[in-house]
């Protein structure tokens, strides 16, 4: 490379922040997910490879506009994210590349990831009833759509539906009840509710615990999280649905972008993302559930037990948002 020809390439890495060094090969990562999240990963992956790998952390929303914006310019190869909801609109913006993989295809359960595989889930992350032990008795707790009966009035607590967590939970019940059996759910956890709804999920089980209310909704993960800090806290996880579709399941993931300059590289990466080697730190470091079926869950999160999880494709996530959006909306869900 010419020192003429360097200069744009200088210029547009000191804008965006990635080392003029990088080699033509390496990878350039966009990630919603946390850099303590990805770090580790990431390193093990250049000690293994050789191979760099420079990234970016934002928010979702943010990080696809950029790469939309960017175009055929950007210097992302790959987008990692949470939530399919977020994933599916990554791919309906059309910044996705579909990547044919055997191995991806053989690491990831096809409810995981997209049916025309722009995207694909690298670990699950369950959202389910975190309820108070003090106060909630046996046989109380069945369903989602339990805590819509008038025996729980008063005692509910909620996050916001602004969350994508909340918006793919009601569209997963949109595509397994459809929209008038949704909505009288979500009619009934208004009804219920014991406080306006929480910023975030710790929130949520803090009021559990301080007895504002006896029931809420969480990913798993920051039920870890709350209960690492404080053992004694009066709570516990139930699996609900056991006997019908299952837990609602979400996934972090990732994406080839469309124009990306690292293509094969990207998805090598991916893949090796997938992997039993890669797969139990992917999962462990957030406390989540690995997406390859031949690795176990970290004792930790395996000791919350067993369940059943629904095996619904999370396009529909994506692909019943909006719906979802509208419906918590007309339920008064705020
Ligand atoms: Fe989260």
């Amino acid at each position: 490379m010419t020192k003429i020809s360097a200069w744009p390439l200088l210029i547009m890495a000191a804008i965006l922040c990635i080392p003029a060094s990088q080699a033509a090969d390496d990878i350039v990562v966009y990630s919603a997910r946390k850099e303590h999240l990805i770090k580790p990963l990431f390193d093990a992956y250049t000690e293994k490879t050789g191979v760099n790998i420079t990234y970016i952390t934002d928010k979702a929303g943010p990080l696809l506009a950029r790469i939309k914006a960017e175009g055929a310019n950007t210097p992302a190869d790959m987008l990692m994210t949470v939530d399919a909801g977020n994933l599916w609109q990554a791919a309906n913006e059309d910044i996705l590349a579909s990547v044919d993989s055997p191995v991806l295809d053989k690491h990831i359960p096809a409810h995981l990831r997209d049916p025309d595989n722009r995207w694909f889930g690298l670990s699950i992350r369950a959202r389910t009833i975190v309820y108070s032990t003090e106060r909630v008795k046996d046989g109380e707790l069945v369903s989602y759509e339990g805590l819509a009966d008038p025996s729980w009035k008063g005692r509910l607590c909620l996050r916001t539906s602004k969350k994508v967590y909340n918006q793919s939970l009601v569209a997963m019940m949109i595509a397994r009840l459809g929209e008038e059996k949704t909505e009288q759910i979500v009619r009934g956890w208004v009804d219920n509710l014991a406080t306006p709804p929480f910023s975030n999920d710790t929130k949520a089980m803090q009021a559990v615990a301080a007895g504002q209310c006896d029931a809420t909704i969480v990913n798993t993960y920051y039920y870890g999280r709350l209960l690492r800090k404080e053992p004694d806290t009066k709570l516990a996880i139930f699996w609900p649905n056991q006997s019908g579709n299952g837990v609602h399941v979400n996934i972090s993931g990732a994406g080839v972008t469309k124009h990306a300059r690292h293509s094969e590289a990207a998805i090598k990466l991916l893949e090796w993302l997938s992997s039993t080697e890669a797969q139990n730190m992917y999962a462990s470091l957030n406390m989540e559930y690995p997406v390859n079926t031949a690795v176990a869950a970290d004792p930790y999160v395996a000791g919350w037990g067993d369940f059943v999880s629904d095996t619904t494709n999370l396009g529909k996530a994506g692909e019943l948002q909006a719906r979802a959006v509208m419906l918590m909306d007309r339920a008064g869900y705020k």
